[in-house]
């Protein structure tokens, strides 16, 4: 699975964050990370919630 952060959009709201904390972490400057970018297939809801739940579309999740 390929996650895609288009970090320009983030506006830290930190769901991406809350959803998967294993995969995305708001840093210091208050916008979003990856901690993984080719996450398992485990990992595929919490990451799809976090995709849907992100108010400016800017993750994408590709399988
Ligand atoms: S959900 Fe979207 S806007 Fe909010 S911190 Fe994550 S990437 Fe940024």
């Amino acid at each position: 699975m390929q996650i895609t952060l288009e970090v320009d959009k983030c506006i830290g709201s930190g769901s991406c964050e809350m959803l998967a904390p294993e995969v995305f972490e708001v840093g210091e400057d208050g916008l979003a990370e990856l901690l993984d970018a080719t996450p398992g297939s485990e990992m595929e809801s919490k990451c799809r919630a976090a995709e849907e739940s992100c108010p400016t579309q800017a993750i994408s999740v590709e399988v």
